[in-house]
């Protein structure tokens, strides 16, 4: 089968739609049409060459479309179901799975880092040439072959626009509130960085029962969407000191938990600052993999717990369906999310908003 999809070829170069083939499907494939794909930060670290992946690939992780075939052994999902992508496929047995850590799962990562499928080889083809895809999917194309694990089917009432959202920002963010942390009812949360990510910290943080929930970004308007979806204070890092108006709502001491979510220097710096002793960071954001990152060591003194999330404690197959509910029933807000619509044609524009801080989300449609 042919069908088009958006190109890496090169760093920094812009991406080119291309007609790729696709092996016939093997044990435990899915084939998802794809309906709607946004564009996450990882996609633009990974053109711009801050995440090193073998070239030619396919990018695209945050997905969702309808499954159009199965293959051989699949019982789950099914043709014509709708599907969210996880760009978390695990295989339950090795030592991290053992540990309930399906993130760190070894085949997981292993094959992750090379761009292939979960069992190490291709789906895709270009010019006979074997075709990589970022994280288990590709989902900068019109079909994308998929682990059956990784397509996690999701009420039809949920409209596959905002539902693609729900695959890697909103899963990542709204997770750390309510996994990592968890967050206590009554607490004092700050939230740096107000993109998908944080923007879904603050959403969950909210639906957890959080006192107050100080949103912390450089742009205003991304300020003015923290406040519709949850947040109580806002805080222009640009203007204002976030540490102090974290002291100021909670008697001098600091936040009970600090969402990290911007991945810049600055901000991991400031995560540790506006913490409480005793409290909780959680970084969710990233800088180059080589980059040195300082932290004055007062910062980081008494005690105080940091952890790193990359998934937000995700577990697709139960999360899913329960933040597509959630949206269903008013609770959780995607529509604010998405800033701009695209066709796939231009997802070079999509990538250069993302780049220019302006963007929450672009969302890539394919027509039905
Ligand atoms: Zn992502
Ligand atoms: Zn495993």
């Amino acid at each position: 089968m042919r069908f088009r999809a958006a190109v890496m070829h090169e760093i920094g170069a812009p991406l080119a739609i291309e007609q790729v083939e696709t092996t016939p499907l093997q044990a435990g494939d899915v084939m998802v049409r794809i309906r709607a794909a946004s564009i996450c930060h990882t996609d633009l670290d990974v053109l711009e060459g801050e995440l090193s992946y073998p070239l030619p690939m396919v990018l695209g992780h945050e997905a969702a479309g309808v499954v159009a075939e199965v293959g051989p052994g699949v019982t789950t999902p099914a043709v014509g179901d709708h599907v969210v992508l996880s760009w978390n496929p695990h295989c339950g047995h090795c030592f991290y799975c053992e540990q309930n850590q399906p993130i760190l799962c070894e085949p997981y990562v292993r094959n992750r880092a090379r761009g292939l499928h979960f069992d190490g080889s291709h789906r895709l083809a270009l010019n006979e040439r074997p075709l990589h895809v970022l994280m288990y999917l590709g989902a900068f194309a019109e079909y994308c072959i998929v682990p059956a694990q990784s397509a996690v089917p999701v009420p039809s009432e949920i409209a596959l626009d905002r539902a693609c959202l729900i695959g890697c920002g909103v899963m990542t963010g709204f997770g750390a509130a309510t996994h990592i942390a968890p967050v206590r009812w009554g607490s004092t949360v700050v939230v740096i960085g107000c993109g998908a990510i944080g923007l879904s910290a603050i959403q969950g943080a909210r639906l957890a029962g959080a006192g107050s929930i100080l949103a912390v970004d450089i742009n205003d308007h991304k300020l003015e969407v923290a406040q519709a979806l949850g947040a109580t204070q806002l805080c222009n890092a640009e203007r204002e000191d976030p540490a102090a108006m974290a002291r100021a709502i909670s008697h001098g001491r600091g936040a009970d938990y600090v969402f990290e979510a911007a991945g810049n220097e600055r901000a991991f710096r400031v995560s540790v600052e506006t913490v409480r002793p005793g409290g909780q960071v959680v970084w969710l954001g990233k800088v180059n993999v080589q980059q040195q990152v300082s932290f004055r060591w007062g910062t980081l003194m008494g005690e105080r717990r940091i952890v790193r999330s990359s998934y937000g404690g995700a577990r697709p197959q139960r999360d899913f369906p329960r933040l597509a509910r959630a949206y269903l029933q008013g609770e959780l807000k995607l529509d604010e999310l998405i800033t701009r619509r695209i066709g796939l044609d231009g997802i070079n524009e999509g990538f250069a908003d993302l780049k220019s801080g302006q963007a929450i989300r672009t969302v890539i449609e394919f027509p039905a």
